[in-house]
């Protein structure tokens, strides 16, 4: 998502890591007791590293089968140009056509998943990259680093890590791309800032 909304004040910031702190809370005792029978289906919201299931509007993704439908090649790194709170409510608005698999926050790394791994999420503006790709969203600006925190690179690396490992996705840059590589992307994120090389690390690591 490259969207150009206003940016938020630090303050702002914090307070909207205290609130999804308590969103949080709240999600994760549904979270944590699904029926037996939907456990393998929810396996990825309590694998680690933890997420936290916050369903994007279902008028903003695809139901599919994947790995089976399409195989999973990619993951797709993007920065919000938003607010956690104020992306996931365009997640959240059937009217935005917009979504991604994760948004991971920049005060304290926090993940929440917004469309399945098996679903086609829209982030890429590529269907064919859509189709074979998880996308992570990153709370943040493309020109403003310090919302590039550690905290944020860790959380974010061990999911990619989780993801290639799902699927056997290489922990590589030919397969770890930013928005802004996808073929006929007109967005630029995750932009100038986003240290590739210590990312590469991290996931390799993870
Ligand atoms: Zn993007």
């Amino acid at each position: 998502m490259e969207t150009h909304g206003r940016t938020p004040s630090r303050r702002t910031l914090l307070r909207s890591g205290a609130y999804l702190g308590a969103a949080a809370a709240g999600l994760t005792t549904a979270a944590t007791t699904p029926a037996r029978a939907d456990a393998r289906r929810d396996r990825a919201a309590v694998a680690y590293p933890p997420t936290h299931w916050i369903p994007a509007s279902t008028s903003n993704y695809r139901v599919s089968s994947r790995p089976t439908a399409y195989p999973i090649d990619f993951v797709v790194i993007h920065v919000t140009q938003e607010t956690f709170p104020d992306a996931m409510k365009i997640f959240q608005d059937p009217a935005k056509q917009v979504s991604a698999h994760y948004m991971v926050a920049s005060a304290d790394g926090y993940i929440g998943q917004f469309v399945r791994e098996k679903d086609v999420a829209w982030h890429a503006g590529n269907r064919d990259y859509n189709n074979r790709s998880i996308g992570i969203e990153h709370e943040g600006w493309v020109d403003k680093p310090e919302y590039f925190t550690d905290e944020l690179y860790a959380s974010s690396a061990a999911l990619t890590a989780a993801v290639c490992d799902r699927y056997g996705v290489p922990k590589t840059r030919a397969h770890i791309i930013g928005h802004s590589e996808v073929p006929n992307a007109d967005h630029t994120d995750p932009g100038k800032y986003w240290d590739w090389d210590r990312y590469i690390d991290l996931v390799k690591a993870a």
